[in-house]
């Protein structure tokens, strides 16, 4: 019988991992994900220290590793596995592989540079110097062994495991899991939900149905809600940008430099395409999420049917055809050269949960000032600066100064990439006979919302497992 160990993402959204072990003692790593921001659990000195703390397996034991998607929750201690010695190889779908790199040098860069700075006033105080958590050296091991599969084929990853992705439209390239453990002259399936795609978010295909499993770990980043609709959500934005441009100020969208930058990047240019766009810049303010619409573009196969009949009805092929406001900052020099510009902008940059990046400083040019607007167009996780300032926070701290949020707050959770509480029923529901339910990355008062509705609607109980948690699968 197979053993399956939840270590991560557990009554949390970030750090997703999990442990599965077969009858003859192959282990399979699913997901091997960091822990960002501060979570009800811990606070975020300690997620610091778990991304350090010795991973609950030896690396070098396992025999395969299985990534659902490239963001760095999912994915960002692969290069620290790499390091402590694994080297066998790392399953994701081909266009996740072509992400990875994008996003595991980017995050050993950030890994090096904090180091850096935490060592210069431990030197001050007479302390020892950290070593980072991983280097670019180790994220360039890791990288070498990815082996990218396409959706919807089957490759077996240890003796007796079979796994299969399948889209689950939450950015480019990432799957839902199929695992099939062959054993003992029994067959068994894990399905793993990874992060499921919001149905109404553009360029995505809707997350595949899925109708066989005995196991299945669902997600719940928004158990407990709906989003809003679509054209509601698109009608704001075209409010949001309209307004902005009578206050005469700009307008702030932090972003994940991949999936909801993209996704920013389609609406804005039918915005344009329809000539309902106000503001005449657009600025794209990160570099990394220039090369990731580089990747999305080399892979628009995999976008939405609808979309790209509508990119294709415009007549556009290039991105400066769709969106020709754009303007994308490479250098410190042209990043700081936007804070001059005191109206009629639009700046797109990360962090999408403003923990860091360029948005902060486009926050303390900004964020002051109330003919300004700052849209929230993704998931703000607690502890983050983002957070606080959704949560109304009347100041807050950015780059060591406090700082008024007088600019005007919008969220538009109908951009969210992640389903919606009936987006994540509606999927799940398509499982025949209630397969074992397991609920994962989701905050615990979301979680146990989901849990009721699954009770009510479906009647079905859904298991909520503890860090640790061991399963027989
Ligand atoms: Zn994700």
């Amino acid at each position: 019988m197979a053993l399956l160990t939840f270590i991560g993402a557990i009554q949390e959204v970030t750090g997703s991992c999990y442990l599965l072990e077969t009858h003859n003692g192959d282990r399979v790593l699913l997901e091997c994900g960091m822990r960002q921001g501060r979570n009800e659990r811990q606070g975020s000195r300690d997620n610091e220290a778990s991304n350090r703390a010795a991973f609950p397996f030896d690396p070098k034991s396992l025999k395969a590793v299985v990534i659902s998607h490239a963001h760095i929750d999912h994915s960002g201690l692969l290069p620290r596995l790499a390091k402590e010695g694994y080297k066998g190889p790392i399953y994701a779908t081909e266009s996740c592989c072509e992400l990875l790199e994008l996003m595991l040098m980017d995050s050993a860069n950030i890994q090096e540079k904090d180091a850096e700075w935490e060592n210069k006033w431990r030197a001050r105080l007479g302390r020892p110097p950290i070593s980072p958590i991983y280097t670019q050296d180790d994220a360039e091991k890791a990288l070498t062994l990815r082996r990218g599969i396409s959706y919807g084929s089957t490759v077996e990853v240890a003796h007796g495991v079979r796994v299969t992705f399948h889209n689950a439209g939450h950015i480019l390239g990432s799957a839902i899991v199929e695992i099939e453990i062959h054993e003992q002259g029994l067959t068994r399936r894990l399905v793993f939900s990874g992060d499921l795609g919001n149905t109404c978010s553009p360029l995505m295909r809707t997350p595949t149905p899925l109708s066989r499993a005995d196991v299945v770990l669902l997600e719940s980043t928004y158990g407990d809600r709906d989003h809003r609709d679509n054209h509601e959500t698109l009608q704001e934005l075209a409010e949001i940008l309209e307004q902005a441009q009578k206050d005469g100020g700009n307008v702030l969208i932090p972003a994940f430099a991949v999936g909801r930058t993209q996704d920013l990047i389609y609406y804005l240019g039918r915005f344009y395409q329809e000539g309902r766009l106000p503001q005449q810049m657009v600025f794209l303010d990160s570099p990394m999420a220039a090369r990731a619409n580089d990747i999305y573009l080399r892979h628009t196969g995999e976008f939405s049917d609808t979309d790209r009949e509508y990119i294709r009805g415009t007549g556009t092929v290039k991105l400066s055809e769709w969106l020709p406001v754009l303007r994308t900052t490479q250098t410190p020099d042209e990043s700081m050269a936007i804070n001059r510009i005191k109206s009629g902008a639009i700046i797109i940059a990360g962090s999408g949960m403003c923990t860091g990046g360029r948005i902060v400083h486009h926050f303390k040019h900004n964020l002051w000032r109330e003919e300004c607007h700052v849209v929230f167009p993704g998931f703000q996780a607690q502890g983050t600066l983002g957070r606080a300032i959704v949560e109304g926070a009347e100041s807050v701290r950015v780059l060591r100064q406090r700082i008024a949020v007088r600019a005007k707050i919008h969220t538009l959770g109908g951009f969210s990439a992640h389903a919606g509480q009936s987006q994540l029923i509606q999927w799940v529901s398509h499982f025949e006979h209630k397969p074992e339910l397991y609920l994962i990355h989701g905050e615990r008062a979301k979680m146990d919302v989901l849990q009721r509705t699954l009770l009510e609607r479906l009647d079905w109980k859904a298991n909520i497992p503890e860090p640790g948690d061991r399963i027989a699968i």
